[in-house]
């Protein structure tokens, strides 16, 4: 049985949806939750800390321990105010689940500037703005568990989804980096890529299943794994929901190879007569990282074209 008596988590946007059931699984499992939440509408506008608050009291009232928050995570200072919270309040930080989010869909044609930063700041921005002192927290402890919140739409896309599916894009790049960076400070740095009905989602979206099977809480037991001593995975994206818990990843094609020493420079005209070769799956690689990427290039150039 997974325990988290004993430590102590954050967990934004917490006052609903996805959050508030990370919050109560967390707490089932004997975490202490510094329950953030900045109550605010879809799309992000407006403020209570009402929703914070009744999340907190039905922890307390199932025996955990939490408090509520209503700092948001959309500045550098927020973020910070944040961790400093649940310090004070619990004296560590264990866990920290970075869930806050709002959402303006528009098409690339209607997009108003103004909703590039009010997206980015939430999703990107707090993502950040949180995890740089959870981070320095854990590391001066020498162990935590961070967990991200990517989601398909960025990963694959969806029409009028462009600056949310670019904030999540951004927390998928600075996932693999933190993976390299993370564990020699005993962090383990992971993701979920929830599907869940909440009131982000329409209810067309997952109108195939029946709501209790894209409940919340077929995501929750994920991030209580993520969040464990058990995890056994850092720097992973899972796509999580209805049931199923599967692996995203970034892979590369074997593509096609014109050796520049032997064979001439490359020309836009072998370019478009390799699309095939250069789109085909077939033998794939991971690399797991960018410096491994490079080495397969360096040694295609060693071993020459014969
Ligand atoms: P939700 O709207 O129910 O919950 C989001 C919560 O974040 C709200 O309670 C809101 O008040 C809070 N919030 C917004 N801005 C904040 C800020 N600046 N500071 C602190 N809190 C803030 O939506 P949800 O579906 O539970 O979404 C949770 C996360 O999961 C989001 O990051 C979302 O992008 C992601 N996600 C959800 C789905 C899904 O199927 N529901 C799919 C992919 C990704």
């Amino acid at each position: 049985m997974i325990s988290l008596e004993g430590r102590v988590a954050v967990v934004s946007g917490a006052g609903a949806g996805l959050g508030r059931a990370y919050a109560l699984a967390l707490a089932e499992r004997g975490a202490k939750v510094l329950v953030n939440d900045l109550g605010a509408a879809l799309d992000g506008s407006g403020s209570s800390s009402s929703s914070a608050e009744s999340v907190a009291a039905e922890i307390v009232a199932a025996g955990g321990e939490a408090v509520a928050d209503g700092t948001s995570v959309a500045t550098a200072e927020g973020g910070e105010a944040i961790v400093q919270h649940a310090l004070d309040a619990f004296g560590r930080l264990d866990i920290l689940v970075n869930n806050a989010g709002n959402m303006r869909l528009s098409s690339f044609a209607k997009l108003e500037v103004a909703t590039i930063d009010e997206v980015l700041d939430v999703h990107l921005g707090g993502t950040f703005y949180l995890s740089k002192p959870a981070w320095t927290a854990m590391a001066a402890q020498k162990s935590g568990r961070i967990i991200f919140t990517g989601s398909g739409l960025g990963a694959f896309g969806i029409y009028g989804a462009g600056v949310y599916a670019a904030a999540k894009g951004g927390i998928a790049g600075l996932l693999n980096v933190l993976e390299l960076e993370s564990e020699r400070h005993g962090i383990k740095v992971n993701g979920v890529a929830p599907m869940a009905q909440t009131r982000m989602v329409n209810d067309d979206l997952y109108s195939e299943v029946p709501a209790t099977s894209v409940s919340p809480d077929l995501v929750a037991p994920v991030v209580v794994y993520l969040a464990s001593d058990e995890c056994a995975v850092n720097g992973e994206m899972w796509s999580v929901g209805a049931g199923s818990v599967a692996r995203l990843f970034t892979g590369r094609t074997k593509g096609y190879f014109k050796h520049p020493a032997e064979d001439g420079p490359l020309t836009a005209e072998d370019v478009s007569g390799h699309t095939a070769e250069i789109m085909d799956t077939a033998g794939f690689s991971e690399p797991p990282n960018w410096p491994a990427e490079w080495q397969m290039v360096a040694k295609l150039n060693e071993e020459g074209s014969s």
